[in-house]
């Protein structure tokens, strides 16, 4: 609702109150219009001022709201009728002024922000745009240039820089309430047209056309398909070129197409299920509700290699109190001396004072870490070292130490058996950069307890990341995966594509890389050392084994020969492409025809593989998989899987998430095309579709949100 009250000095007061942002509900709504008429109707009235209750002005709409049908009055009118009064209303900016929240304030006459305060223009990455005259009235306010980097990302934009760009008036570290109030009685009985946006005309430069071709060109590449970016665009123009009504009509008009758009929907899902992945829960009937999280006020992290050192800072930058352990002198100094920089670089870029950073102290000895609560291990990916180093914390740590593994695959529960506390054992699965990718799988043994759980995800959460709860099996969710996908891309190429066919059709579906370029960047040896250690490949490998078969399934050996061969991916200069300029990808005259030769001695017919089939036997292997992990209860829900995919593994968020896309595309045709491909290729194992898929046809496809109680709870490995 909104309160209305009159204060001394002939000031009406209207508090906008819907804890906790004060969303711009039905409710909501209807009482800023009949608060505002009041007080515009009111003879006694010679100024309003309009804020939001605890410290927030409005944190825009109420996205609930999003998938109902529209009630109450909407948006556009009621911002008009505030800009068309003849009192000034001023607008007091304190915490956020978000999406439609700061179209609300543009509608005001005058803006005054708390310096701690943030705006921003938020609803491009709900994939939709601002349509309650956002993109209209702030490019009149700050020039076209600005709005426009505003509009199409959606970033937030703080205090400082608002009044720097003109879009509030004045920023106090005092009271802004206050400010206002003072303020609002200065400019009483002022006449408010030229203080009226959608009277003004947008300053655009000469060049405008240029200008908006290049955003476009930078946020096709940006954005990778995704629609609202590009609507955002066009609006802007429109604001640029066409009078204040026929923009509107634009914004109107671009809008009704993004909010029809699968792409909205999709991006709105993630925005919820991301939120969701919080309230976990176990079968046991343990949860977040009731189970307390431990409070780590001291961490460790053992192994300072390329996950350890982005851990130890994230846990800094958090302000725990970290101590680094290393096996030797040497990669002690260069693991102390590389996360000193990025810690420097780190609060550089977040303004944070040393004094909000934990402490980091570096040592060889692992007895340091007889006070900590909670220890991080990262030493390279080896059964034997991980329980040697689990049983040494065993009696080094104190007995209720929480002892984590960023293990990217191995068993949880073997690593827990060598500790003296199994319970307390738990994977803390990070991802590379591990001070920047927000992903964390916290993955839970058959015999690790509710407080481990707990107390890992509340970590996540102080960390800044989104923790998901997954089950124990060789690669969790994510890797697992990934796992047929990558397998899928080999076997296309055995088939007669090249790796850069098969790449643009990943890029354009939206993927930031294509699986070839991930591959070379991250190294073609991390597959290959575990390709080893599981005796696909390498000394293990039986005498007499077939080139191309493993246990009876189809086995392509072609990423082994490229790594025998001293292909290694970007650090050697090739790997499935060639890098003659530093980490410029360019196609490998060599690699054709290294295939060429591959399929003439195997036997293998060359073909021209389609771009559909590309698509649809990468993206369907990985979707085929989840489902299997949905079977298994290795993922408690299929918007868990989701989330895990957006957030740690660069899928488009505009497609929702592999499960959701698979839904969109419609369940039986993708059963239809696995079973196609199944019969095609017999011998690839992980084509043939999964029963939890089969089932979910069975039973009508019934939407994502349904699935969970469809999925067999005792099977749940969580
Ligand atoms: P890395 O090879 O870069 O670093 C491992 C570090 O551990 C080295 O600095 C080594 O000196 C140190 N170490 C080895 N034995 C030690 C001991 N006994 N005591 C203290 N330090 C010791 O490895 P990484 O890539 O950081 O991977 C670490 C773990 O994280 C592995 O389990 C890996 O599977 C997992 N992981 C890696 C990635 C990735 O992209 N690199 C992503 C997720 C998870």
């Amino acid at each position: 609702m909104a309160l209305y009250r009159r204060i001394p000095g002939a000031i009406a007061v209207i508090t906008l109150t819907n804890p906790p942002v004060n969303a711009l509900s039905c409710t909501v709504r209807e009482a800023i219009y009949e608060t505002v008429k009041r007080a515009t109707a009111d003879q006694e009235v010679k100024a309003i001022v309009l804020c939001g209750a605890n410290g927030k002005f409005c944190g825009g709409a109420d996205i609930k709201e999003f998938s109902r049908e529209m009630r109450g009055p909407p948006l556009v009118p009621m911002i008009d009728m505030i800009e068309e009064s003849e009192k000034p209303v001023v607008a007091v900016i304190e915490g956020v002024a978000f999406g439609g929240g700061l179209e609300l304030a543009l509608g005001c006459h005058y803006r005054i922000a708390h310096s701690g305060a943030q705006v921003g223009l938020t609803e491009v990455t709900l994939g939709l745009l601002p349509a309650a005259g956002g993109t209209q009235r702030l490019p009149r306010l700050i020039g076209v240039p600005a709005a426009l980097d505003i509009i199409t990302t959606g970033r937030h934009v703080s205090a400082q820089e608002a009044v720097r760009l003109g879009i509030v008036d004045k920023v106090t570290d005092s009271s802004a309430m206050e400010e206002a109030i003072e303020f609002a009685k200065t400019v009483a009985g002022e006449p408010m047209g030229p203080r009226r946006l959608s009277l003004w005309t947008a300053a655009c430069p000469e060049d405008l056309d240029s200008l908006l071709e290049g955003a476009l060109v930078r946020i096709r590449q940006r954005s990778r398909g995704a629609l609202a970016p590009v609507a955002c665009v066009q609006a802007v123009r429109a604001a640029a070129s066409l009078p204040f009504a026929q923009g509107m009509k634009k914004e109107q008009e671009l809008m009704a197409y993004l909010f029809t758009s699968g792409q909205a929907r999709a991006m709105q899902y993630c925005f919820f299920t991301q939120r969701a992945a919080a309230r976990w829960t176990t079968p046991s009937g343990a949860s977040w509700e009731n189970t307390k999280a431990r409070p780590v006020r001291q961490a460790a992290v053992i192994g300072l290699g390329t996950m350890g050192k982005g851990i130890a800072v994230s846990l800094s930058r958090a302000g725990i109190p970290v101590i680094a352990v290393e096996t030797e002198q040497k990669r002690l100094k260069a693991g102390r001396k590389a996360v000193n920089s990025m810690l420097t670089r780190e609060s550089q870029k977040r303004g944070l004072a040393e004094a909000h950073l934990g402490s980091i102290s570096f040592t060889l000895d692992l007895r340091k870490l007889r006070d900590t609560d909670l220890v991080i291990e990262a030493v390279f990916e080896d059964m034997a070292l991980k329980k040697q180093i689990f049983s040494k914390l065993s009696s080094v740590c104190r007995p209720d130490a929480l002892l984590c593994t960023n293990t990217s695959g191995l068993n949880i529960d073997e690593i827990a058996s060598a500790a003296s506390r199994p319970e307390l054992v738990v994977g803390t699965h990070f991802f590379a950069p591990a001070h920047v990718m927000k992903l964390l799988e916290v993955v839970c043994g058959p015999r690790t307890s509710p407080v481990a759980v707990a107390t890992a995800m509340q970590l996540a959460k102080r960390l800044e990341k989104i923790g998901v709860v997954v089950g124990n099996c060789s690669g969790f969710v994510g890797n697992r995966m990934m796992r047929p996908y990558t397998e899928q891309a080999y076997y296309l190429l055995e088939e007669g594509a090249r790796p850069e066919e098969v790449d643009l059709v990943l890029e354009e579906f939206g993927f930031a890389m294509g699986i070839f370029r991930v591959m070379d960047l991250s190294g073609l040896d991390v597959g290959w050392r575990s390709r080893k250690e599981l005796g696909l490949t390498g000394p293990k490998l039986p005498p007499g084994t077939e080139a191309r078969s493993r246990g009876g399934k189809r086995y392509s050996p072609l990423p082994d020969i490229l790594c025998e061969s001293g292909r290694l991916g970007q650090k050697t200069g090739r790997g499935w492409y060639l890098y003659e300029k530093e980490r410029v990808a360019t196609p490998d005259p060599w690699l054709q025809s290294f295939l060429e030769d591959y399929r003439s001695r195997f036997g293998i017919q060359s073909r021209r593989v389609g771009q559909d089939e590309i698509l649809e036997r990468c993206l369907y292997s990985l979707i085929n998989e989840g489902f299997r992990i949905l079977q298994e209860g290795i993922a408690a829900s299929p918007e868990d899987i989701d989330v895990i995919y957006v957030s740690g593994y660069g899928w488009p968020r505009h497609r929702g998430g592999p499960m959701f896309y698979a839904w969109m595309v419609g369940l039986p045709k993708v059963l239809d095309k696995l079973e196609h491909y199944h019969r095609t290729h017999p011998d690839i194992p992980n084509l043939a579709p999964s029963s939890m898929l089969r089932k979910l046809v069975a039973r009508g496809s019934p939407p994502v949100h349904q699935w969970r109680a469809l999925i067999q709870q005792h099977s749940s490995q969580l």
